[in-house]
């Protein structure tokens, strides 16, 4: 069973207590989202009495997760108010990734902000998960030194794998790519700070929810690196699937009679699309910086690459397609590693969507994140926890 990053919310009896915590958690949203705000401004956008918002207020200043940022600009109704922000002290959102050849930490502050991040360059393809975690706790480990010496506390840690999780566990029970079976990563990777653990395309999905400016609450966003991931935001929630495997993207056959798949199938859309097919295609040998050596090719006209990544493109439109008439999404987002490859990926992919979609898209939007997505989506998932039940953190701290 998977140990809640703080406490059981949805149990929470509809007490004054209850109450009480639910306002705390309005206060600390409004504040994070629209802030700096004066109290009357938190009690404006909350709908409650500026009297019941100062006292809340009080109690998230005691604790540390807000502070007074002295006289607001003029300007404002009445008589001007000291402004209040966010902490950018006290705790923090730990976020880690397992690539196939990468390994990723960093901390963000309730303000949103990367405050420090360290990354290991390691092949992890076929290596037991054991020396992995190690790895990867000895940077979580740094990256919890250095946030110390800022004055931040980790509130939790969130790990995206490339991998299949079972819905409301940290067990890996299938990730193709590392050759990872029924992994509990909690056992392997221990923590001081609770932990949750989820695909990487899910946290790269939610990063866009919550940080993209203009994020629809509707959407197909698909992580495209060596492995392929989609996920599916509904009304600003992920669509799990029973199980918790939705959105395997990357095994949807694009050619049933194609090349073998590690996943036991033929001819899936990573045969084709993948980073490691693209470079294969292109002619490009694996190796660092082989996304940016493939975007430099195909700036510089040459024409392998091209049709590489021409081919890439017109496989995810076929997958695509699959999705999209059967979802209806509002808009499809590529983000993932070869997000830096969309000028040359999206004509034949926006071409394919058009040819074989009943409704018109609105063509694909390119995430701004890029490889960078399913780690903050990590970071962020402890953040919005702390947001979400304020006091719940401060108590357990
Ligand atoms: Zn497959």
């Amino acid at each position: 069973m998977t140990a809640p990053l703080h406490r059981p919310r949805p149990g929470t009896p509809d007490t004054q207590q209850g109450m009480r915590r639910r306002n705390l958690s309005r206060v600390m949203h409004a504040v994070a989202a629209e802030g700096p705000l004066s109290r009357a401004s938190v009690a404006g956008h909350i709908g409650l009495t500026r009297a019941a918002v100062s006292t809340l207020v009080d109690e998230l200043i005691r604790a540390g997760l807000l502070e007074e940022l002295g006289p607001q600009r003029p300007g404002g109704v009445g008589r001007p108010g000291s402004a209040l922000g966010v902490s950018g002290r006290g705790p923090a959102g730990l976020g880690a990734e397992v690539g196939v050849d990468h390994l990723a930490v960093c901390a963000v502050d309730l303000r949103g902000e990367v405050r420090t991040r360290a990354e290991l360059r390691v092949g992890n393809r076929g290596r037991a998960p054991g020396p992995v975690l190690s790895d990867l706790a000895a940077l979580v480990r740094q990256v919890a030194e250095e946030a110390a010496a800022e004055g931040l506390r980790p509130a939790g840690l969130a790990v995206a794998v490339p991998g299949l999780v079972a819905r409301g566990t940290r067990t890996v029970v299938r990730a193709p790519n590392l050759d990872w079976h029924d992994t509990d990563v909690s056992a392997l990777l221990p923590s001081e700070v609770p932990l949750r653990v989820d695909n990487e395309a899910n946290f790269g999905a939610l990063a866009e929810l919550w940080l993209a400016a203009d994020s629809p609450a509707d959407f197909l966003h698909v992580s495209a690196e060596i492995g392929i991931g989609a996920a599916l935001v509904v009304d600003g929630q992920l669509l799990r699937g029973t199980r918790g495997f939705a959105g395997e993207l990357g095994h949807v056959p694009v050619r049933p009679e194609g090349p073998a798949c590690p996943c036991g199938g033929r001819g899936c859309l990573e045969q084709y699309a993948g980073e490691e097919a693209v470079l294969r295609a292109a002619g490009v040998a694996p190796g660092a910086d082989r996304v940016t050596l493939l975007a430099e090719r195909a700036a510089a006209g040459d024409a392998d690459t091209r049709r590489a990544l021409r081919g890439a493109g017109t496989a995810l439109g076929i997958a695509l397609t699959g999705a999209v008439n059967l979802l209806d999404p509002r808009a499809v987002v590529l983000g993932g590693a070869l997000s830096h490859l969309a000028p040359w990926l999206l004509p034949s992919l926006e071409r394919e969507l058009t040819r074989r979609t009943a409704t018109p898209t609105d063509g694909v939007a390119v995430s701004r994140f890029g490889s960078d997505g399913p780690l903050l989506g990590a970071a962020h998932s402890v953040v919005r926890a702390v947001l979400d039940d304020p006091m719940g953190v401060a108590q357990a701290a």
